[in-house]
Parts: structure tokens; sequence; C-alpha cells
């Protein structure tokens, strides 16, 4: 490529996003990644004929940068069922989204999740946030997600523990629920308002489909970089480049690492270990909770019930999550979480071949508050370097879109003075 626009470092989904709205503009990019592929966090791994990304994670169709970013129909999405299975005192119970699935309302108000106050607060709750606009909910009083739970909303003890601590503890990779109440209310009007899904081919169809708008020589995978020093980027191979904007889009603590004072560095960590059973242990694609909150398991997932695409032909793949680091080695967390999967699906699930145990030691930037306090992180560090990532916005796919984005503009703006 002829001398370079800008230089971004990073092909997440904040770096794909910068580089596209550049290329856009007619800039030339050079994105440089230390990886192999593109997508950073976002990324799956193909075993056997399974799909496995690297950790759990869904799209939620209402995020608003995604829709900007991505073409869903080609992604072809699969959703999930809205509402999910809490394993609470030895049985299943179901928790519905009665909007979406009327018929499992009775069981849903019936169910020992929650007193029937407490459901009548979630769709009070429900409604009040999808009528608030996200400028709205950001411009709140910012206090952790369990006080806003308790205090703000209303709920029990008993639903707050038996429901929104295993699902947003699973979406926060921390059962403390001491990340922001800003993002609580922004993700659960995301949920509220779209669908919950899964590409058919893996979650990294997300960040290939990105980079399929930027030419073929834009991106330079296995290339790390060691240092930004004014417009001047130094590669591991000593190698040197030039470009008038420089744009950092790696996770925070190695942007902090190359042109430093970014934070929060500390992030929240998790574990995913799948199985290949003969057949889903489930009858619908939904999310299982450890209502329970003992054992290994937050949260279990059939991703095959959702997308078929991420098993082979009458295999299904089955993932178990773990929040948090474990602290046990492998082979003892193995067993533990095998031993969590009998009692909850029988002893079938003895046999369920193990695939792997994907350790995730930084998924999510530490999102307690005052980390959306403001909502929005500068991304301009001076003009001609900039920082953009999850960090700067919120540790989700809309927010590294977003902040993308957010320095593409500036980026813009400064060549236009
Ligand atoms: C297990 C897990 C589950 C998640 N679940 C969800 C979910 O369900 N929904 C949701 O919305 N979000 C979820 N997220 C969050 C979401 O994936 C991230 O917020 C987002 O992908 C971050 O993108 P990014 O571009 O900011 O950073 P990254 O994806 O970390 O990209 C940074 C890139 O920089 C590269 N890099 C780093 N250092 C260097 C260097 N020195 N030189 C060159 N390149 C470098 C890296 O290789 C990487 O490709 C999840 C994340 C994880 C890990």
């Amino acid at each position: 490529m002829t001398a370079p626009d800008a230089l971004v470092i990073g092909a997440g989904l904040s770096g794909l996003a910068c580089a596209r709205h550049l290329r856009r503009h007619d800039l030339r990019v050079q994105v440089l990644d230390a990886s192999d592929r593109v997508g950073g966090r976002v990324r799956t791994e193909s075993v056997d004929g399974f799909r496995l990304d690297r950790g759990f994670q869904v799209l939620l169709t209402a995020y608003p940068q995604a829709q900007l970013e991505l073409d869903y129909e080609a992604l072809n999405l699969h959703p999930f069922y809205d509402g999910a299975l809490v394993r609470y005192g030895g049985r299943f119970h179901r928790v519905a989204d009665p909007f979406r699935h009327p018929l499992d309302a009775p069981k849903t108000l019936l169910s020992p999740v929650g007193s029937p106050a407490d459901k009548l607060r979630v769709a009070r709750m429900r409604a009040r946030l999808t009528r608030d606009t996200i400028p709205g909910i950001m411009d709140r009083p910012e206090r952790t997600a369990l006080a806003a739970l308790r205090e703000r909303w209303g709920f029990s003890s008993s639903m707050i523990d038996r429901f929104f601590r295993p699902f947003f503890g699973g979406v926060f990779f921390d059962r403390s629920l001491e990340a922001s109440s800003r993002m609580f209310e922004f993700l659960f009007k995301m949920f509220a308002e779209g669908r919950t899904v899964l590409p058919a081919g893996g979650i990294d169809q997300i960040p290939t489909q990105m980079c399929a708008h930027l030419p073929d020589d834009a991106i330079r995978l296995n290339t790390s970089v060691e240092g930004v020093d004014d417009q001047t980027v130094t590669l591991a191979s000593g190698e040197t480049l030039q470009a008038p904007a420089v744009v950092v889009a790696t996770a925070a603590p190695e942007a902090d690492q190359l042109i430093g004072d970014v934070s929060p560095v500390q992030g929240q960590s998790t574990v995913c270990l799948y199985y290949a059973a003969p057949e889903s242990p489930l009858d619908d694609p939904i999310l299982v909770l450890n209502g329970d909150g003992v054992g290994p398991i937050n949260n279990v997932v059939v991703p095959s019930d959702v997308a078929p695409g991420y098993a082979p032909d009458d295999r299904a793949l089955v993932g178990a999550v773990v929040v948090g680091e474990a602290v046990e080695d492998d082979a003892q967390l193995e067993r533990a979480v095998r031993e969590q999967l009998i009692d909850w699906f029988g002893l079938e699930a003895g046999g369920w071949d193990h695939l792997r145990t994907m350790h995730i030691p930084y998924a999510l930037p530490d999102q307690s508050p005052p980390f959306l306090s403001p909502p929005e992180r500068d991304v301009r560090r001076r003009p001609g370097l900039y920082v953009c990532g999850d960090h700067r916005r919120n540790g989700s796919l809309n927010g590294a879109m977003a902040s993308g984005r957010a320095a593409a503009r500036a980026v813009l703006e400064d060549r236009s003075k």
C-alpha cells in the first residue's frame, strides 16, 4: 500500500469499525493486528466440525451500532428463546418474556423465581426502559447494577439471586453485579427491544463480514506493535511505519502499554467448557441459569439448538460458562463442571465428550461505577493520535463499534481543520 493516511492498531470490532468509516471517506487505512485473524475477542475455533466461540457471546439485534455496521440478513441470524430456564431447588423453572411467549406467562408467574410482585416489577421496568432513550438511561445517577435492582426497581433478594445474578452475572462476568447501573439498564433495554441471536456460522462471522468491505491489503495480521511515538509506529520486527493519524484500537491493557494513561486496565474473566453430546439436553434454544448459586457453572448454553451449524449433524454442542478465573486446575474444574452437568441433565452428561476448556482472562473491562460517568470517554488523545475500544464506551459489541466510529469521526474532523 502507498503511504497510509491512517494506521489502526487492532482489528477487533472497534478497529474494524474505525477503518471502515475512514475508508468510506476515501482515506487509505492500514490495520495492524498481532493475531493471526481479525475479530479480537470475537473469535470462533473449529474443532472436529463444531464451532466453538471463544467464550459464549451473543449479538443483540437492537444494538444501534450493530444495525449500522452489519448486514443482519447475510449473517443468517438465529434467535434464542426470550427467557431462561432457571435451575433452582433441584428443578428447572421457565422464566419467559411474556410479550414474546404469552403462552408461557402462567408458568413464569407461578415459578418460584421471584414473587408475583417481582414479576410485575419486571414488566414495569421493561415498560419504562423501552420508553427511555439511551441518552436518558445514561443520564440517570450511576450506581451498581445491584443497587439499582434493589433500590430503584425494588426487586426482592430471591428474584435478584435466582434470576438477575446468574443472568447479568453471566453478561458482566461478575456475579456480584457491581457493574454500572447504566450498563445494566442499557442492556436490559436491548434485550427487551430486539432478539438475542447467533450468526449461523459462528460469532466470528461478525468481524468477517465487517472486514469484507476493506481492500485486501488494508489488514496486516501477525503484526505486533511495540511502540507509538508521535506519528511513528514501531513493530515487534523493528520495522517502523508512519501516518498522519494513528488510532490505537486494542483492549485497555495493551492500549495503556502503548500510549499510557488508559483506564480501566482491570477486566473480568471467564472460562468456557465445551462438550459434544449425542443430542441436546434441552427442548428449546434457551439459556440455562444457575439460580442456586452452588457449583462452578453460572450458565449453560446449547449453541447448536440456536444455530444448527454449530455442530455436525446428529450431534449437539453444549457450553458451560464459569464466571471469573477458575481457582482449580483444568482437570479439577472439568470434573466439577461435569458433576454439575450430571446433576442437572442426568447420567447421559457423564458420557459427553469434553472438547475444549477456553480461558478468557480479559473478556470485558471492569465496568463498575464510575465507568460510565461520563458515558463516553474521549477518543482523541491529541490531533493525530486517537484511541478506541470497548473501554471508551462500554463492554459490548455495540460499545466497541461505537468507539471505532467515534475515533474515525475525530480523525476526519482533525483532517478538515
Ligand atoms: C467471552 C466473551 C463474551 C462476550 N460476550 C458478549 C456478548 O454476549 N455481547 C456483547 O455485546 N459483547 C460481548 N463481549 C464483549 C465484546 O466481545 C467486546 O467488547 C468487543 O469485542 C471488544 O472489541 P475491541 O475492538 O474493543 O477489542 P478487541 O476485540 O480486544 O480487539 C483488540 C485487537 O487488538 C489487537 N492487539 C492488541 N495488542 C496489539 C499490539 N500490540 N499490536 C497489534 N495488535 C494488537 C488484538 O489482537 C485484538 O485483535 C464478550 C467478550 C468476551 C471475551
